[in-house]
């Protein structure tokens, strides 16, 4: 692994999808895609923010790997049945209307340990979402979205590496829900 700039790095964890669930979320929300303008997320990109930890410096590497590891996903699934446009964030989102509890009680503990480690969280409530499309300036016209389901199968460290085009983002670490559990 390369060295982060000043020795630190912008991390997030996430969940990631796997292709089939990024491919589904497109489908599933592809007509309120086409009429949205702004900058559309590559597929490659999309992913449900678990919690967003700023700048943190590489030496606390090992401890945030230490926590993903120790994490134990839910044997759930999030559905994403709703498109909603944050209109200060200028993001069109897929969001779940009801976040599943054992996924609440996973992102709590997440946030709890990380908290209790000295890192920095966030104070507002969890919402799982997927961010579809950045720079939306304006209310996109009303459209319908199937409910897409979205497996909880993996949790991802994640660098969000800056660049001109939009940040690029590099899972470190990737822990998948163990088969069955
Ligand atoms: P850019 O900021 O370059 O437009 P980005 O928002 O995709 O791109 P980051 O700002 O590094 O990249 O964010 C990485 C992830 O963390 C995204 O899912 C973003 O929505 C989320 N995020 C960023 N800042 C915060 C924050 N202050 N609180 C909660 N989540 C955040
Ligand atoms: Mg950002």
């Amino acid at each position: 692994m390369s060295a982060g700039r000043g020795g630190a790095r912008r991390l997030f964890f996430a969940l990631w999808p796997s292709p089939q669930d990024c491919a589904a979320l497109v489908r599933g929300f592809a007509a309120a895609l086409a009429g949205a303008g702004g900058r559309r997320v590559p597929a490659h990109n999309l992913h449900l923010t678990l919690e967003f930890l700023g700048s943190v410096p590489d030496t606390a590497l090992p401890e945030l790997a230490a926590i993903g590891a120790a994490a134990v996903l839910p044997a759930e699934s999030v559905v994403l049945d709703r498109l909603e446009w944050w209109r200060r964030a200028a993001v069109l989102v897929a969001a779940a209307g009801a976040t599943p509890p054992g996924l609440a009680a996973f992102a709590a503990n997440l946030r709890r340990s990380l908290s209790e480690r000295g890192f920095r969280v966030d104070s507002r409530a969890f919402r799982p979402h997927v961010t579809l499309v950045r720079d939306v300036r304006a209310a996109p016209a009303a459209v319908a979205a199937a409910p897409v389901e979205w497996p909880v199968e993996a949790l991802a460290l994640v660098e969000s590496v800056p660049e001109p085009g939009g940040s690029r983002y590099v899972p470190l670490a990737r822990w998948q829900r163990a088969p069955g559990a």
